[in-house]
């Protein structure tokens, strides 16, 4: 049975979502004064931004921006943080307060002492795949999320936990407790930011590209991971055999302004991750060729023309071709099929791994978060911004304002800017009530 908490706690603003936009839209509104309840599903704060290795088009470390960010959400004393948790049934119960459910999931293991030393890690014997490593490499059934993670305290996986207890026998600071259940918190609050960010195209819904079956093809989040300080291996290597790449290729608009996978919109920012992901790798393996394979290239932001340009003064190869078909040889390298736009004509070309630059879609759900109250979506899913140009954070609740790319694509600058724009308009709506 749950365990449920009687006392109601209440708030200015409940931000969903603790990535970059819902961070700086928490920190924001708590750096005027205001309380703030930030409820985030995933085991850490920082959302993907955290896990990514450099960003376009400075080439800065994204999680030296990012960890001094989530540390201070974390400790600043007008924001309260549910990580690993997820909230419900918002409702208004008047015109100035609503109401919603917390749900704390356990992780058996004590928040408030666990120490981060990883000496339960290190005795469980269960191996599996590190969903935090896109799967590149294997993480234990009880295990801290990632070395960055905030909060950094360990959790217990019951789906693969063979209930051994050696973890249990480990821990100095006696902090595994297998007695946790759900905790139910009910909240109440004057106004919400939802910040829930994006979900990644799903490429095995492109069968010409083989992912899966064609082993040496992978996405540009598992690329990414290869190429982040913290990364599974010390150098970039293809998935079926661990040899180190020569001749790799990118493929832009994966599941992007593609009416046949129902994603037609531009995802933004593959275009501009993917360049910077090649001038990456010519910094981690001098030798290799890169290739990209695009539509058109959409540099449309600051800077980002120059970084175009020069990666293609690096020795990038830019081919504007529309990638038809993939196939892996017996010696695991792969046929490339497309056709050359300029030369007019169906080529092959071979290359010895394959990065899918994926699309990004709307992170569906959301508005089951609201029964009763009409939270609408664009044509696309992402939330509605009912006056995109006069106050593009409004949704169709008054009351709930959207930041980031929970309402559309967009890279990390403009989600902090969006992040800005909501946490400046709950501040008014707030003043406003009283
Ligand atoms: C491979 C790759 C490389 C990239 N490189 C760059 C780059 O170099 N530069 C750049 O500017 N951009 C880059 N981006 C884009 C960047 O990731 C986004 O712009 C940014 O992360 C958006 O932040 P966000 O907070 O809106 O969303 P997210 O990062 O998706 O954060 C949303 C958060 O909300 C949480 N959440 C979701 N649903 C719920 C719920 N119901 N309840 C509670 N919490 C919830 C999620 O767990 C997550 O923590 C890259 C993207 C990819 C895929
Ligand atoms: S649960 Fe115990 S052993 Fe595991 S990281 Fe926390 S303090 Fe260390
Ligand atoms: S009890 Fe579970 S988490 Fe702990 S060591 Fe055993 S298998 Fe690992």
């Amino acid at each position: 049975m749950p365990e449920t908490t009687v006392i109601k706690k209440q708030y200015d603003a409940l931000v969903i979502g603790g990535g970059i936009a819902g961070g700086e839209a928490a920190l924001n509104l708590a750096n005027m004064g205001f309380s703030v309840v930030l409820v985030e599903k995933d085991l850490s704060l920082g959302g993907k931004m955290i896990h990514l290795s450099k960003v376009f088009p400075t080439l800065d470390c994204a999680a030296c921006i990012t960890t001094p960010k989530v540390s201070e959400t974390a400790r600043h004393p007008n924001i309260k943080i549910y990580t690993y948790s997820e909230v419900k049934n918002i409702k208004k119960q008047s015109d100035k307060l609503f109401t919603a459910t917390v749900f704390k999931k356990p992780r058996y293991v004590n928040e408030d002492i666990c120490t981060g030393c990883e000496d339960c890690e290190n005795a469980c014997p269960v191996i599996v795949e590190d969903q935090y490593q896109h799967d590149l490499v294997g993480r234990k059934a009880v295990y801290i999320p990632f070395s960055i993670a905030n909060p950094r305290v360990a959790n217990i996986d019951m789906d693969n936990c063979i209930l051994c207890g050696a973890c249990e026998k480990a821990c100095l600071a006696e902090a595994i407790d297998f007695t946790q259940v759900i905790q139910e918190i009910p909240i109440e609050f004057k106004a919400v930011i939802v910040a829930t960010g994006y979900d990644m195209f799903d490429p095995k819904k492109l069968p010409n590209y083989g992912f899966e079956q064609n082993k040496n093809v992978v996405t540009a989040i598992q690329m990414e991971r290869q190429l982040v300080p913290t990364r599974p291996f010390n150098s970039v290597l293809r998935p079926k055999d661990g040899k180190m790449p020569n001749n790799i290729a990118y493929v832009l608009c994966a599941g992007s302004r593609d009416e046949t996978v129902g994603n037609p919109i531009c995802s933004q920012i593959c275009c501009m991750y993917s360049i910077k992901q090649a001038q990456l790798i010519m910094g981690a393996l001098p030798m290799a060729d890169v290739t990209i394979y695009y539509l058109h290239i959409r540099a449309f932001g600051k800077g980002f023309n120059e970084f175009y340009q020069q990666a293609r003064s690096m020795g990038v190869d830019f081919v504007k071709g529309k990638v038809a078909k993939i196939t892996e040889k017996e010696n695991g390298n792969l046929i490339v099929r497309f056709e050359d736009v300029y030369k007019g004509k169906v080529k092959e070309a071979e290359h010895d791994l394959v990065v899918l630059s994926t699309g990004i879609l709307a992170n569906k759900g959301i508005v089951e978060l609201f029964p009763g109250l009409n939270l609408e979506t664009d044509p696309f899913n992402y939330v509605k911004q009912v006056k995109e140009l006069e106050n593009p954070s409004q949704t169709s609740i008054p009351g709930v304002f959207v930041a980031g790319t929970a309402s559309g694509p967009m890279d990390i600058p403009d989600s902090i800017l969006s992040a800005g724009a909501a946490s400046s308009e709950t501040a008014s709506y707030i003043r406003r009530l009283s």
